[in-house]
């Protein structure tokens, strides 16, 4: 059981709140000052975790499936209930303005009652084999997942692996980003509120290096789900095939928009406004290059321009456009990023510092003039920050759009078919979002091409990832007919 401390949050497992091996202060980002403590998991906090989960796993997975369901489902419902309470839990800690903390928070929630309706639709197949026998396969959860979450969109973040995972009977630990743990903390006590059996869902705080070693590295993992920078993401693969279990990497993004000539420009703006303005632009999924037909490259600036300078910034409590950024060193990377593109011959059109108040903000910014192969054109920059290119054919968009090593997700604005369907075929990313920027559900898979990462997350294929398949042939005949093979 942990002390009584105010503003303090313990590790969670087994369906209560322990002290950790030591605190760490989680930081508010509007003003840099801590706004509350909570304690590091460490080695032994993973232990007792990885053990609680372990125990809890094999009655959940043996559960009525509808019973299994109806859980989930009082979970999403619970939630959707604290939605207010967990956005601001959220905006504490991650600096997001509240309307989309809150909003994030009432999505998380759409993501385990989408998962609690698959509870009872886990179904394998029957196989034709010859003679006497019976060939069918079985759909199996893997064990415990360990889930590795950031910090941009907790709550979100946790929901989409936690829904498909606990939904195919798995038990789950999630490891929140030290700068984020107190969203997630407070879904691990909803859990139990609604009945869910101890030590299925545990949440164990603490940095990576330590707590989330030990948590990927341990052998009773039977998989890990890891979302965050490529780097990491490379580590995590690295102890999954150590292990030899099943690995769903998401991973960083450096995503496109094209806009060809025929767009609807006051559309294509507004979905820069939003690429800039979700959690200041440190997404994974934002548009950062936008590549703008010659013929409507200036009315397009001018618009953003316009746009970009009515964008109010603040603290996430006052629900302001745009909230800080998470850290000091995320603010001082966005920094870097700009002032070495102005140094070599971009331009801003506008923003490009930070301004001069508390807290790690940054003035939304719009570049141009920077080649294809610099760092803000190649990098992720997890800030607010555009950069517009021109160009003049359809297939030179689509090649300067593919010539990154990400692909995660893309944009195209056009109002002809045949195009719309060209480009989509064409652009090398998990996502392609034709006229619209965000539009994705619960339901539609989610993932990176190249080092964007690796496998599915979201919809059916979610479940398919969290289980594994057994194939049962049963003889009820003569044995002559079976035949043996492998
Ligand atoms: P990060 O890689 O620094 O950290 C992610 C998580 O990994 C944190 O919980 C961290 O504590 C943990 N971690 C760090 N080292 C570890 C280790 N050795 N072993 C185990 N865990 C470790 O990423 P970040 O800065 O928190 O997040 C931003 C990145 O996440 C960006 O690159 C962004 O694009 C990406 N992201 C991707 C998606 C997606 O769905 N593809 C979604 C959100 C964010």
């Amino acid at each position: 059981m942990q002390e009584e401390r105010s503003d303090y949050h313990g590790v969670y497992i087994d369906g209560e709140h322990r002290d950790g091996v030591e605190t760490f202060d989680v930081e508010n980002p509007a003003t840099g000052g801590p706004t509350a403590t909570v304690a590091e998991s460490g080695e032994r906090g993973v232990d007792d975790a990885l053990e609680s989960a372990k125990r809890a796993q094999s009655d959940w997975a043996a559960m009525d499936p509808s019973e299994r369901g109806r859980l989930l489902r009082r979970f999403a419902e619970t939630i959707g209930d604290h939605a207010d309470e967990l956005g601001e839990l959220v905006t504490r800690e991650n600096g997001r303005p509240i309307g989309q903390s809150k909003g994030f928070a009432a999505s998380a929630a759409d993501y385990i009652e989408y998962y609690a309706g698959l509870t009872t639709k886990i179904e394998g197949e029957t196989i034709p084999v010859p003679g006497n026998q019976q060939a069918f396969t079985r759909k199996e959860p893997l064990g415990v997942s360990a889930q590795i979450v950031p910090w941009n969109a907790p709550l979100l973040l946790c929901c989409r692996g936690i829904g498909p995972a606990l939904a195919a009977g798995n038990a789950v630990v999630v490891k929140p980003a030290p700068e984020a743990p107190l969203g997630p903390l407070k879904l691990g006590e909803l859990a139990t509120e609604v009945g869910l059996p101890d030590g299925v869902l545990n949440v164990v705080p603490g940095d990576g290096v330590t707590t989330g070693a030990a948590l990927t590295d341990d052998s009773r993992v039977d998989e890990i789900t890891f979302t965050g920078s490529v780097s990491t993401g490379q580590t995590v693969g690295k102890a999954a095939i150590d292990n030899v279990v099943p690995t769903a990497l998401e991973l960083g993004g450096k995503s496109p928009a094209i806009v060809f000539e025929d767009a609807d420009l006051e559309d294509a703006v507004e979905g820069a406004m939003k690429a800039l303005t979700l959690m200041s632009g440190q997404v994974c999924f934002a548009t950062t290059r936008i590549f703008v037909h010659e013929d409507r490259y200036d009315g397009f600036r001018d618009a953003l321009r316009k746009a970009v300078e009515s964008i109010s910034i603040g603290p996430g409590a006052e629900n302001p456009d745009l909230g800080p950024l998470v850290s000091e060193d995320g603010l001082e990377k966005v920094r870097r990023y700009v002032d070495e593109a102005l140094e070599n011959g971009a331009t801003a059109l506008t923003g490009g510092e930070a301004p001069d108040r508390e807290g790690h903000f940054y003035e939304p910014t719009v570049i141009e003039g920077a080649a294809d192969d610099v760092p803000i054109s190649c990098e992720e920059v997890f800030g607010p920050v555009i950069t517009l290119y021109e160009f003049s054919e359809e297939g030179e968009a689509i090649r300067r759009a593919n010539d990154t090593e990400f692909g995660l997700y893309a944009t195209v604005w056009t109002n002809d078919l045949g195009r719309a369907h060209r480009v989509a075929n064409e652009i090398e990313a998990g996502s392609v979002m034709v006229n619209q920027y965000s539009g994705s559900y619960p339901q539609t898979p989610f993932g990176g091409y190249k080092k964007s990462g690796l496998g599915r997350e979201k919809g059916m294929q979610a479940i398919d990832h969290y289980t594994q398949l057994k194939t049962v042939n049963i003889e009820y005949g003569d044995a002559s007919d079976s035949a043996l093979d492998g």
